[in-house]
């Protein structure tokens, strides 16, 4: 389930910020001039800039970037709106050279393949075709160690889990945290309940994208 569109968009957006043959990269300085940042009164931000459009983003509803003149963690985010008015954030800051990714969040300028049916997450771990009662009932059997035989994707690099429904089979499925296509198949073991450290480290870091995502909602509102 590919979105040529969108991965078109991300291709465009990627020349664009890191350069291609024909131009050079952009700049914070190029950013701060689409956005309007040096011809107005300083302010706090976020200050926006919609890419004009062109065949290369026909393909997706709206390219936009947001800078942020003050966050001394993210100083632009890109936001891809597809078709279906989902949007597609990624998150960079200027390093005095390039763009780097902005610290925990997502910053790799390729389309997130998006996902089958349901992805729920609780506690941490991500549950892919259950249906929403169910995937809690199965978190919390898990949390007690009676879930022997859940299968199971582990993501290896930040070792977020992804469960799946016995009936679907073992899906292509990125990691929904960190869009990393790197996936160990596992099967939940019988073994003690899930060790109470690991429970809590788990539920931090759900806490924590929950609390990003919060935040930048309300960076977005509060913007001019
Ligand atoms: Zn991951």
């Amino acid at each position: 389930m590919v979105d040529v569109g969108l991965e078109q968009a991300f291709a465009k957006v990627r020349a664009f910020l890191e350069g291609d043959f024909e131009h050079p990269g952009l700049t914070l300085y190029d950013l701060q001039n689409l956005v309007g940042y040096n011809s107005r009164v300083k302010t706090d931000g976020p200050l926006s800039y919609t890419m004009p459009p062109e065949p290369a983003l026909s393909g997706v509803a709206a390219v936009r970037l947001y800078y942020y003149p003050k966050d001394p963690e993210v100083n632009l985010i890109v936001e891809i709106e597809d078709k279906a008015r989902k949007r597609h954030l990624r998150h960079f800051k200027w390093n005095g050279i390039s763009w780097t990714a902005a610290r925990g969040l997502k910053a790799d300028l390729t389309a997130t393949r998006e996902v089958l049916p349901s992805i729920e997450e609780v506690g941490g771990d991500f549950f892919l075709g259950y249906a929403s009662e169910e995937a809690k009932e199965l978190a919390e059997a898990i949390r007690r160690g009676e879930a022997a035989g859940a299968k199971y994707m582990l993501c290896t690099r930040d070792n977020t889990r992804i469960f799946y429904a016995p009936a679907s089979s073992p899906p292509a499925v990125p990691c929904p945290r960190c869009g990393n296509t790197n996936m160990i198949f596992k099967t939940l073991t019988l073994a003690t309940p899930e060790d109470r450290i690991e429970a809590i480290l788990r539920e931090q870091r759900a806490l924590r994208t929950a609390l990003e995502d919060l935040l930048l909602y309300l960076k977005r509102k509060l913007g001019p």
